[in-house]
């Protein structure tokens, strides 16, 4: 009797262990539905093209410059790297790149908007006076630590976010407008938190270079769209990371002419034209005259609205 139980379960746990093994791997991509994938694809997506007749006072393209103030976290939040080395180029971007880039923001009276990390203003707490000088400025809001949000369950995120929008709060007095995830990556719980949080707009995803209505599972949430681009962003084309193997160190005058062509496009098209950017990478010298340049280059075109995100998405949004 003992010997025949014991076969039994003998034959029932590798069964209960194929069943489990099939339940948590994920079907191939070839062996799913065309409605399995579309429940997936359809998560996040553009709705209507939120782009005006016209911007304010007749204008005829906004742009918006955008810098990511991400410092050390990017390094040790994203790419688990904490060397002195390493923190010394997030220490660059305080350190070096925000006093230049107030220069020219001032030089040129245009206003900008910066996201950043909560810890990098517990890290760097000069920061945010800097950029609250110009009460135009936007403080827009950027996780933690920089913390790739793909390896958080919901519950974590959710956690991370409400810890790093009390420093937020502590530190800048106001509640952020706009939300933009760490290296623009998304889990399919961080829209529905971004909407229980309260935030107007988005700006992470890369859906057309129009502003845009941002649905979840076909829903309109609410939310506006401020879509960026790795053309329209500085890291990939000039950062150098070892630990990604990514080297780019293109030189500032090709960027210039991608950057030119693209703001040319988006006059064109009468929408918008936005820039991102990081203080510990544009923040060099070669680079900021490039920047110097072509800001100098869209003032001297006619009907061009130098905004920060913030006053973009309340625009499209009435
Ligand atoms: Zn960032």
């Amino acid at each position: 009797m003992v010997r025949a139980i014991f076969k039994g379960v003998i034959l029932v746990i590798p069964i209960l262990l194929v069943s489990v093994a099939e339940a948590a791997t994920p079907k191939p991509i070839w062996a799913q539905s065309v409605e399995e994938i579309a429940s997936r694809v359809n998560k996040v997506r553009a709705g209507d093209d939120l782009t005006p007749k016209q911007w304010p006072g007749g204008k005829k393209v906004a742009v918006s410059l955008s810098f990511d103030v991400d410092t050390e976290p990017v390094w040790m939040g994203f790419q688990g790297q904490s060397s002195p080395s390493y923190m010394s180029r997030g220490e660059y971007g305080a350190r070096a790149g925000m006093p230049r880039i107030m220069k020219l923001l001032e030089k040129h009276q245009i206003p900008a908007t910066f996201f950043i990390p909560a810890l990098s203003m517990e890290l760097h707490p000069q920061v945010v006076p800097m950029i609250q000088k110009n009460p135009r400025n936007e403080i827009g809001f950027h996780s933690y630590a920089h913390e790739n949000p793909m390896t958080l369950t919901p519950e974590q995120e959710r956690a991370t976010y409400a810890k790093a929008m009390a420093i937020f709060l502590r530190h800048t007095g106001k509640r952020p407008t706009g939300f933009r995830s760490a290296a623009w990556d998304l889990t399919e719980s961080t829209i529905s938190i971004v909407q229980e949080m309260g935030f107007v707009y988005e700006s992470s995803m890369m859906a057309d270079d129009r502003p845009y209505v941002l649905l979840a599972d076909g829903k309109d949430t609410g939310l506006v769209e401020i879509p960026v681009e790795w053309i329209l962003d500085d890291w990939p084309l000039f950062q150098l990371s070892w630990p990604t193997k990514h080297v780019a160190l293109r030189r500032a005058d090709d960027v210039y002419e991608i950057w030119k062509a693209e703001f040319d496009g988006a006059l064109k098209d009468g929408s918008i034209f936005i820039l991102t950017m990081h203080p510990q990478v544009i923040g060099h010298r070669e680079r900021m005259a490039m920047l110097d340049r072509l800001v100098s280059y869209m003032k001297s075109k006619p009907g061009v609205w130098f905004a920060t995100h913030e006053e973009i998405a309340h625009y499209v949004k009435r």
